[in-house]
């Protein structure tokens, strides 16, 4: 049996603050590997329309190539291929139903867990996997330990972990770019590359 960690994001783009995300989950929880999954058409996030936008086959290509150089690191694009919006429970259904035998953990922002129960199906998520919380900067422990004991009562199995914070998202990213300032360093470099070669996010 393995533990999986799930790292979900639009990743538009995926930064280091991402990257260091997951790793400090895979060490920190003993996990065997992370499996990085892009959304499709999130149906929370409309940046698609803006100018210079990624496809989600860039968002996929991009995070392929964020991962490339850790071998416990690997980039999944059934969201991407799935047409319609995406949804966390169907991917994790999915998952569980393809690799019954191993566990999974979704690790996100601890700030999601103040909106998780307004995810679609958010119990069926609950169902199939450990949620891991990673707590950052300015997040109010307080708040989120009434969060947890909330979905805890609802069955839920949380992990607190604690990172820390990276200044660094993905809208101040495309900004940067906007912006034709420097993004080295803030993404790896192939994903840099890549973003020139395709001139994404230059409006
Ligand atoms: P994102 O902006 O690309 O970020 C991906 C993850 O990295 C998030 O958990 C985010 O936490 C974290 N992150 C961002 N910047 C970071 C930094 N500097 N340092 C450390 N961590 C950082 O992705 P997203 O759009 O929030 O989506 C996250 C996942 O939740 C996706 O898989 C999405 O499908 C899922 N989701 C599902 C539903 C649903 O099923 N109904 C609804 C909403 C989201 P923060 O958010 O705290 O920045």
């Amino acid at each position: 049996m393995r533990k999986i960690g799930i790292m979900g994001g639009t990743f538009d783009p995926i930064h280091v603050g991402h990257l260091m995300l997951a790793e400090c989950a895979r060490e920190e929880l003993m996990l065997d590997e992370i499996w990085f999954i892009p959304t499709g058409h999130s149906y929370m996030k409309h940046n698609e329309d803006e100018p210079g936008a990624p496809t989600p086959q860039d968002r996929f290509a991009m995070t392929c190539l964020a991962c490339e150089d850790n071998a416990f690191f690997h980039c999944l694009d059934m969201e991407v291929q799935r047409p319609g919006n995406t949804y966390t429970y169907q991917t994790i259904e999915e998952l569980k139903h393809h690799f019954p035998e191993d566990s999974f953990y979704f690790i996100f922002g601890a700030d999601c867990l103040e909106t998780f129960t307004q995810w679609k199906e958010y119990e069926r998520i609950i169902r199939s996997c450990t949620l891991v919380a990673a707590v950052r900067g300015d997040s109010s422990l307080e708040k989120m330990q009434n969060d947890i004991v909330l979905l805890e009562q609802i069955g839920a199995h949380v992990e607190l972990l604690r990172f820390r914070a990276v200044e660094i998202s993905s809208t101040e990213i495309r900004n940067r770019i906007r912006e034709k300032k420097s993004v080295r360093y803030l993404v790896p470099k192939p994903v840099m590359r890549y973003i020139e070669e395709k001139g994404l996010y230059q409006a």
